[in-house]
C-alpha cells in the first residue's frame, strides 16, 4: 500500500518541514532503557510504523546477514526494507540533515502510515535529529529506573561472568555515570525542544497504562485508549510488522512488564556502588 504525501512547505515555530512530511516520533533512552518496546506500544496504533533504530541506515547494524526483521525474514531479504533501500539509494550521498527526511518519507510511503516511530540510544543522534529543521519531529524521552538499566548493562552478554570482584564494582560505577550523563543530556534536549518533547515514565506505562498513554496521546493528538486497555488486560501486543534491530523479545507477541530483575540480580555491593555513585556525582 502506498500513500501520496504532499510536498507543500509549511513553517511553524522556526521549523520548516514539508506539510505532508510524516511525523517522526523519536523514542530516546539509554541502552536497555525501554525505548524499543515503547515504540512498539505506540506502533499498535494503525497510523504508526515503528522502525527500530535507524542509526546510519542502511550501513548501521540494522541490515546484516543473520539479523532478523520482526517479519522473521533475514533483514537482508525482507522485501519491505529492500524496497526502502532501493528508493533511498539515490539520496545516501547527501549530507545527513538533507537525506534523513527522504528516508522517513520513503518509509511512510512504503508502509502507508504517516507517523514513523524511530529509536535513539545515542544522545548525539537524538540531538541531531531533533535539531534538523527539515523534520517534523517529536521527542519522547523514555525514563526507566537507573538500577534496572545498570543491572541490565552488567548482565548483558554475560559481562557479569567476565568481570568479577572490584572490576565488577568499577563497571557498576561507570555504567551508573554513563546512564546519568545520558539522562542529563536528554533532559537538556527536552527543555530545548519545549512543547515538541515529553518524557514517558516506563514504570507508569506498565502500572497505569491508561494514565501514561493518555499523556502520550494528548502529546501526539492520537487516541491511544484501545492500546491502554489491551495492556491493562494483560493481553500481549503484536510485534511491529518490520522492525529492525529490536531485541529478540520484540519478535513475537510483546508483553509489557516492568523490569524489576535488578532486585534479585544485583549484589549488595553493586547496589551500594550504584547508590554511592548517585550520591557523589
Ligand atoms: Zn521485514
Amino acid at each position: 500500500m502506498k500513500t501520496v504525501i504532499e510536498g507543500r512547505e509549511a513553517e511553524s515555530g522556526g521549523h520548516i518541514a514539508h506539510a505532508g512530511a510524516p511525523l517522526v516520533v523519536l523514542f530516546a533512552a539509554s541502552p536497555h532503557g525501554a525505548a524499543n518496546v515503547s515504540s512498539v506500544v505506540l506502533g499498535q496504533h494503525p497510523r504508526v510504523f515503528p522502525t527500530g533504530e535507524l542509526k546510519e541506515f542502511p550501513y548501521g547494524r540494522q541490515i546484516n546477514e543473520g539479523k532478523l526483521c520482526s517479519c522473521k525474514s533475514d533483514s537482508t531479504a525482507c522485501s519491505f526494507w529492500r524496497a526502502v533501500q532501493d528508493r533511498y539509494a539515490p539520496f545516501v550521498g547527501l549530507p545527513r540533515d538533507e537525506k534523513v527526511p527522504h528516508l522517513y518519507r520513503i518509509i511512510a510511503e512504503e508502509s502507508g502510515r504517516d507517523i514513523i516511530a524511530d529509536v535513539a540510544h545515542d544522545p548525539d543522534r537524538a540531538e541531531q535529529l531533533s535539531r534538523n529543521p527539515r523534520l517534523n519531529l517529536r521527542l519522547v524521552h523514555v525514563l526507566k529506573d537507573g538500577q534496572a538499566i545498570v543491572n541490565a548493562r552488567l548482565r548483558h552478554r554475560n559481562l557479569g561472568l567476565q568481570y568479577a570482584g572490584w572490576r565488577r564494582l568499577d563497571r557498576t560505577v561507570k555504567a551508573t555515570r554513563r546512564w546519568r550523563q545520558h539522562v542529563s543530556r536528554l533532559r537538556d534536549l527536552e527543555a530545548e525542544l519545549g512543547p515538541r518533547a515529553m518524557s514517558l515514565d516506563y514504570k507508569l506505562l506498565c502500572e497505569n497504562p491508561a494514565e501514561s498513554l493518555a499523556k502520550l496521546g494528548t502529546f501526539l493528538s492520537l487516541d491511544l485508549t484501545p492500546i491502554a486497555a489491551k495492556i491493562a488486560s494483560g493481553e500481549p501486543l503484536s510485534s511491529a510488522p518490520h522492525q529492525l534491530r529490536g531485541s529478540d523479545k520484540l519478535m513475537g507477541n510483546v508483553m509489557i512488564r516492568y523490569d524489576d530483575r535488578y532486585r534479585r540480580q544485583m549484589s549488595y555491593l553493586e547496589a551500594l556502588a550504584f547508590r554511592l555513585t548517585m550520591a557523589l556525582t
